[in-house]
């Protein structure tokens, strides 16, 4: 394996700027290491191999000075519900299969023009609903085979877990060495997730920190762009630059993040809160445990305080966000009718073509969602359900907001396992325990950051840490903390 694609884009860029190494140098390592490694993992959908080494080879025969941008010829992975303009982008749905954006997102055009290199479209949950990208279209069809977990249980043969979602292919990229950096969206915990399954670090900006301009919308007011990376040194690099105001997105704050206080941090004195009601050990498997209790442990020898707090607004997290989320999603996929956009059923009269479209186009997960969402919507259901939805989602972020006077952030696991097998069956209800930490946060539009902590029976088990609204600064140092004490995860 080339010692290249192990390096940070951190190094890689200091590389590039004092020219020891060029641009097409890093993309034909990145390439060679996909072409070994996906066979296995089926992270991509779209994998734009010859515009890649085209834009390299164009970017060697520039001069190298001060005016080099911060990202110059480095590769990043794309998840495909973000718009690439000229490049297939199908949020891992048959309604957009050939969907070739005229457009970037906010987020893909200021990488490029930090000189980022788009590299290649990961496969995810079709239309980031799910979370262990095995509803992908792409995957359910045969089109591919499903995104694996690079990581093997130490009595596996083969790869038998999933990568977790629905930013699956981006986790994996990253967690194959076939990208140093992907991009993820996260809605319920699809950041966040898959970077604990995977064994990488995955961030879930504040609300509003980053453009949505150019994301497939699922739920609009919970939706976040952010970077999955093998070190914190990373998502802070990319998050200053895809963040910032966006005029095209109404919700993007005004206010830039600032990290340039991040290197004079102490976590000395700092307040920690393990959220008790998403620590409930007999629901968790020990490596989990331990993952959580070893960061409790970091930032205490570190000089933190460190303590249980309880609330017990989180209880009401799940329904809530599968009202709202639902109720969001039936309305931003209604656009997509075979009209507008995308495929379009053949041979039916006119009057069944919008049924006949969408019947065919998405999968059951989809479909079984956009009817929720419809059905929380009607009129004479608006009060029951998303009425009391709101104001119990006001209620969770105002509690949030109480315990962050005291504490500088938040502990939690990021979810109840490691990794799932392929074919793990679960209950409705213990399917919805795996998102019960993560979801919480997008209903306050919180800022939280997947933190790799421990590897056990070969897998990885991470923690979640979350800090008040547009705090990211501090989050991303208390996570940067953790990670000089307990060095980046080996693979
Ligand atoms: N698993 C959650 C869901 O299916 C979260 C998905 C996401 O964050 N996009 O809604």
């Amino acid at each position: 394996m080339s010692e290249l694609i192990k390096k940070s884009i951190t190094e890689l860029s200091e590389l590039i700027h004092n020219k020891s190494i060029k641009p097409s140098e890093v993309c034909s390592a990145f390439l060679s290491q996909y072409d070994k490694a996906e066979v296995d993992i089926n992270a991509f959908i779209t994998m734009n191999k010859d515009e890649i080494a085209q834009t390299a080879h164009g970017m060697d025969n520039l001069p190298i000075n001060a005016d080099t941008p911060p990202l110059f010829g480095i590769p990043v992975a794309v998840k495909d519900n973000i718009c690439t303009k000229g490049l297939r982008t199908t949020a891992a749905t048959k309604m957009l299969e050939n969907f070739i954006p005229p457009y970037d997102a906010t987020v893909v055009e200021r990488l490029r023009g930090a000189g980022a290199i788009i590299f290649g479209k990961t496969d995810m949950d079709e239309c980031a609903m799910g979370s262990t990208t095995a509803s992908s279209y792409f995957a359910r069809s045969g089109a591919k085979g499903a995104v694996k977990n690079p990581n093997k249980h130490d009595e596996d043969s083969s790869y038998s877990r999933v990568p977790g979602g629905s930013s699956g292919g981006s986790a994996a990229a990253v967690a194959a060495f076939m990208a140093p950096v992907s991009l993820g969206s996260d809605t319920g915990g699809s950041i966040r997730l898959p970077a604990h399954y995977c064994g990488v670090v995955g961030y879930k900006p504040s609300y509003g920190a980053v453009s949505r301009y150019g994301l497939i919308g699922y739920g609009s007011s919970f939706d976040c762009i952010g970077p999955l990376a093998r070190t914190v040194c990373d998502v802070v690099k990319i998050t200053s630059i895809i963040s910032g105001r966006d005029k095209k997105d109404s919700t993007s704050n005004p206010q830039p993040m600032d990290f340039s206080n991040n290197n004079n941090f102490s976590v000395k004195g700092k307040k920690i809160g393990i959220i008790r009601e998403c620590f409930e050990k007999d629901k968790m498997a020990p490596p989990v445990i331990r993952a959580v209790e070893y960061a409790a442990k970091a930032y205490a020898d570190m000089g933190a305080e460190v303590e249980f707090i309880s609330l017990p607004r989180i209880n009401d997290a799940l329904p809530v966000y599968y009202i709202l989320a639902l109720a969001e999603a039936s309305s931003n996929l209604a656009r997509l009718d075979g009209i507008r956009y995308g495929f379009r059923s053949q041979n039916v009269a006119a009057d069944d073509l919008y049924t006949a479209t969408r019947t065919l186009g998405f999968g059951d997960v989809v479909k079984r969602r956009i009817w929720l969402g419809t059905y929380v919507l009607g009129a004479e259901r608006n009060e029951e359900y998303y009425q009391r939805a709101i104001t119990a989602r006001a209620a969770i972020f105002a509690q949030f907001q109480e315990v962050f006077k005291v504490y500088d952030a938040l502990l939690t696991p990021v979810s109840v396992s490691q990794a799932l097998k392929h074919d793990e069956k679960l209950s409705d209800y213990e399917n919805s325990l795996i998102d019960k930490c993560t979801v919480p946060v997008n209903l306050a539009g919180l800022p939280a950051i997947s933190m790799p902590a421990v590897v056990e029976n070969g897998l990885p088990a991470g923690f979640q840490l979350i800090a008040g609204r547009f705090e990211d600064a501090k989050l991303l140092s208390l996570a940067k903390a953790f990670e000089n004490y307990a060095g980046v995860l080996e693979q």
